[in-house]
C-alpha cells in the first residue's frame, strides 16, 4: 500500500471548492457520469482502432444508491485506470488544475458557476470520503483502489476487481443526505443525463405483480442515447421532430415548425429549434431552450448566449465550443458565442424565409402565431430585421396579407401627403374604430390592422426604417388631415366667431379623460363634431405602459380632441343662434376686451423704454390692475359662451354623438344622451 500527499499548496482547498460551488452541489453527479461516458467512448475508440482485442461487452453505466451505507456508486466499463494513471489524473493533474483554477478565479467567486473544470473533485462537495476502484483495459491489469477523505492525503492500494472499468463510490456527508433519495437521483439523471450517448441504468424496470410493483430483471435505462439533434436531418421525418419535441416538453403544445442546426466550422454546433405558437403576451417561457455540451445538459437559461428574441423559441442547442466555466458577462463578449448567436439568428431567418417562399399560404395561416416572435426579432436585432423585412407581413383590416414592399406599392399613390410623406393608416380595434375605418375606406385608403402587443414598438421602428413615412391611427385626426393633400378650406366665420364656437363647445365633461376643443374647416358633408386622439400622445402613453421607460407619459390622463367642423351647417346655425341670443353681450365684451388689451400693450411698451428701476410702484400696480381686469373680462366671455353651450341642447347632443361614434359614451352619460335624444325628437 502506498500513501502520499497530493501536491496542493493550499491546505484548505476543499472548503474553498465547497464554498464556491455551493449553489450547484448537484452537478457532482453530472461530472462523474460525464467522466464515465468519456471513459466508455475512449474504449470504443480504442476498440474500433483495433488496439483493444478483448470483448467490449456491455458498456452500460450503472448508478446506484445504498441508503444504509450512505453511498452513491457510479460504475462504468470504460478504459479504467492503472495505478500510475490514477496518480497522474487524480492526484496530480486534477488537483493541480483545481488549484490553478482557484488561483485564477480567487477574486471573482461569481465567475465560477461550477460548470465543468473541477470535474471529478466536485464529488467532495457532497462526500466525506471518495473511493475509486479501477481496472485498466490494458491487460494484464492490476485493479487498484484509491481512497481520499477530502484532505490532501490519499491512499492507493492493489485490490480485486473482476471487470474492466471504474467504480466511483461516494460516502455522502451529513449535509447532503438528499442525494441518498432515489427520487432525487432519478430527477438529477433526467435533468443532466437524459440524452447522454451511453446507456445509463438506474434500478430496474418495474412490473405490476400480485397487487404491487416489483422489480423486473430489466435495467431501467434513463437516457435516449441518440436524440434527434444528433441524427442527420435526411434521416428524420416530421413525425420524428414532433416526437422529440414531446420528449423535451411532455406538456408542450404542438410547435409550428423546426430548424435543425448542424455546423462544423468555424465552431461546432448542433441542435433543433422549434417555433412555438406564441399567441398574446410574452409570457415567461415555461419551455426553455436547453443547452448541452456533447449531449450533457448544462443549463436552460440561455440568456446572453443567444439573442433575447430567440429565447422565445424552444428546443436544444449542443456545442462544445461555448465556454461554460465562465460568467455570463464574459460569455456575452466571447467571440465564439457571438458567432454562434449570429449564426443561429441567420438560420432562423433563412428558415422562415424558406417557408414563406415555398408555401406562402401556409405562412400566412401561421402568421398570427409567428408575428410576435418576428416583430420582437426585427425590433431588437438589426441583422434579423434585414432578412425578416423581406418576409414579415402586414395584415390589413380586411385580413389580407402583404409584405412590406407589396404594401408600399399598394398605398404609394393614394396615401402620399402634400409633403411627400407616405402615410400608413392603421387601426388597433376594428369595432371601436369602425366609423374612422369606414371614412378612410371611402377615400380609397387602405388600413392596417395592428393589434399586436409589440405593434407600437414595431411602428416606431419601421418609421426609422421606411423612408419618408409615418404611421397614424385612423382616429388620430380628421380624415382630411390624416393624409393632408391640399390646403385648408376657408371658413365662413371670422376669427372671433371661430373662437366663440370653441368656447361654446368647451363644456365640462364628467369623465376622467381630458378634452381639448379645436375647430377645423372641413367639408360640410363631414360630421359636425369628431373626436380624435393625438397619435404622438397616445403612442407615448402606450409605450410607457408596456415598459418603454417613458413614465412621464404613462401618468397623464387620456387626452382627446373635440374637433368642431366650422363648415357644417349645424355649426353655422349654432354660430348664428349664438349671435342672436348673446351677440350684443359678446360685442360689448369684445370691445371692452380690445380696449384693455390695447391699454396693456401700450403700457408694456412704455415700460420697455425704461430701465427696471425707473418704473414706479404706481405704474407697476396700474399694469397689474389692467391685467386683472382683462382676466375678469375674459372669464365673463367664457361664462357667456359656456352657459350658452350648456343651455343649447344641440351642442351637447353633437358632442355626445361624436363620443358615441367613438364608443366612448357609457353609463350615466349614455342614459342622459338617450333621454335628451327623445326630448329633441
Ligand atoms: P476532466 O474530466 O475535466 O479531465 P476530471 O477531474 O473529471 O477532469 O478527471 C480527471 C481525469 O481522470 C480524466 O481526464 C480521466 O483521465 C480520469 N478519469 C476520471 N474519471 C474516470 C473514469 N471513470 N474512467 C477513466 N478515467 C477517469
Amino acid at each position: 500500500m502506498q500513501t502520499g500527499k497530493i501536491g496542493v499548496t493550499t491546505e484548505n482547498i476543499f472548503p474553498i471548492i465547497k464554498k464556491f460551488l455551493y449553489s450547484d452541489h448537484e452537478i457532482f453527479l453530472r461530472e462523474l457520469i460525464s467522466n464515465a461516458v468519456d471513459a466508455t467512448q475512449k474504449l470504443k475508440t480504442i476498440a474500433s482502432a483495433g488496439d483493444f482485442k478483448g470483448e467490449v461487452g456491455d458498456l452500460t453505466i450503472r448508478v446506484s444508491v445504498d441508503k444504509k451505507k450512505k453511498t452513491i456508486r457510479v460504475s462504468d466499463s470504460g478504459v479504467g485506470m492503472t495505478a500510475d494513471e490514477i496518480d497522474k489524473y487524480l492526484n496530480q493533474i486534477a488537483f493541480s488544475s483545481a488549484n490553478d483554477f482557484l488561483d485564477k478565479y480567487k477574486d471573482q467567486a461569481n465567475s465560477i458557476i461550477g460548470h465543468f473544470g473541477l470535474g471529478f473533485y466536485s464529488s467532495f462537495m457532497v462526500s466525506d470520503k471518495v473511493e475509486v476502484i479501477s481496472r485498466s483495459w490494458n491487460e494484464p491489469a492490476q485493479a487498484v483502489k484509491w481512497v481520499c477523505d477530502g484532505s490532501p492525503e490519499y491512499q492507493i492500494a492493489e485490490t480485486e476487481k473482476e471487470n474492466r472499468g471504474t467504480d466511483v463510490i461516494l460516502y455522502i456527508d451529513k449535509d447532503s443526505k438528499e442525494f441518498l433519495e432515489e427520487d432525487r437521483i432519478e430527477q438529477l439523471l433526467k435533468k443532466y443525463c437524459k440524452f447522454l450517448p451511453v446507456e445509463i441504468a438506474f434500478g430496474k424496470e418495474k412490473e405490476w405483480k400480485d397487487g404491487k410493483y416489483v422489480d423486473t430483471e430489466k435495467d431501467k435505462i434513463i437516457n435516449n442515447t441518440r436524440p434527434a439533434w444528433t441524427l442527420k436531418p435526411a434521416d428524420l421525418k416530421d413525425e420524428d421532430y414532433r416526437n422529440f419535441y414531446r420528449e423535451l416538453y411532455p406538456m408542450g403544445e404542438e410547435p409550428l415548425f423546426n430548424i435543425h442546426l448542424n455546423v462544423d466550422y468555424p465552431f461546432k454546433l448542433t441542435g433543433i429549434l422549434y417555433f412555438p405558437k406564441i399567441k398574446s403576451n410574452i409570457e415567461i417561457q415555461k419551455n426553455k431552450i436547453q443547452l448541452y455540451c456533447n449531449q450533457v445538459f448544462v443549463t436552460d437559461s440561455v440568456e446572453g448566449i443567444v439573442p433575447e428574441f430567440l429565447t422565445l423559441l424552444h428546443g436544444v442547442l449542443d456545442s462544445p465550443d461555448i465556454p461554460l466555466n465562465v460568467s455570463r458577462s464574459y460569455l456575452q463578449s466571447d467571440t465564439n458565442v457571438k458567432k454562434i448567436s449570429a449564426h443561429i439568428t441567420k438560420k432562423v431567418a433563412d428558415r422562415l424565409n424558406e417557408i414563406f417562399r415555398k408555401d406562402r399560404e401556409e405562412f400566412e395561416k401561421k402568421w398570427d402565431s409567428l408575428k410576435l416572435f418576428i416583430d420582437y426579432g426585427m425590433i431588437t436585432e438589426e441583422k434579423f430585421y434585414e432578412k425578416a423585412s423581406k418576409f414579415a407581413l402586414f395584415k390589413n383590416t380586411e385580413d389580407k396579407f402583404f409584405t412590406f414592399d407589396e404594401y408600399e406599392k399598394l398605398i404609394k399613390e393614394n396615401q402620399t401627403d402634400r409633403n411627400k410623406t407616405l402615410v400608413y393608416l392603421y387601426s388597433t380595434n376594428k369595432t371601436d374604430q369602425y366609423t374612422y375605418i369606414e371614412k378612410a375606406r371611402n377615400k380609397g385608403y387602405d388600413i392596417l390592422h395592428l393589434d399586436g402587443q409589440l405593434d407600437v414598438h414595431l411602428i416606431n421602428h419601421l418609421e426609422t426604417k421606411f423612408k419618408d413615412s409615418r404611421f397614424v391611427r385612423v382616429d388620430s385626426d380628421v380624415i382630411d388631415k390624416l393624409i393632408q393633400k391640399e390646403d385648408q378650406k376657408e371658413s365662413k366665420l371670422t376669427k372671433d366667431r371661430q373662437d366663440d364656437i370653441r368656447g361654446v363647445f368647451n363644456l365640462k365633461m364628467t369623465s376622467k379623460e381630458v378634452f381639448n376643443v379645436v375647430t377645423e374647416t372641413l367639408d360640410e358633408n363631414d360630421a359636425p363634431v369628431i373626436i380624435t386622439q393625438s397619435e404622438f400622445m397616445r403612442r407615448m402613453k402606450e409605450m410607457s405602459q408596456i415598459g418603454g421607460g417613458m413614465n412621464f407619459y404613462g401618468e397623464l390622463p387620456d387626452s382627446y380632441n373635440i374637433v368642431v367642423n366650422l363648415n357644417h351647417p349645424l355649426i353655422l346655425r349654432i354660430a348664428d343662434d349664438l349671435q342672436e341670443k348673446a351677440g350684443e353681450r359678446l360685442t360689448e365684451n369684445n370691445s371692452e376686451r380690445n380696449r384693455l388689451k390695447d391699454e396693456i400693450s401700450f403700457m408694456e411698451n412704455e415700460h420697455k423704454k425704461k430701465k427696471a428701476e425707473e418704473i414706479s410702484q404706481f405704474e407697476k400696480d396700474d399694469l397689474e390692475k389692467l391685467r386683472k381686469e382683462l382676466e375678469t373680462c375674459e372669464n365673463a366671455r367664457k361664462d357667456i359662451l359656456g352657459s350658452y353651450g350648456t343651455e343649447n341642447k344641440v351642442v351637447k347632443q353633437l358632442i355626445d354623438l361624436a363620443l358615441l361614434a367613438n364608443n366612448m359614451l357609457r353609463g350615466e352619460e349614455l342614459g342622459t344622451f338617450v333621454r335628451r335624444s327623445v326630448e329633441l325628437l
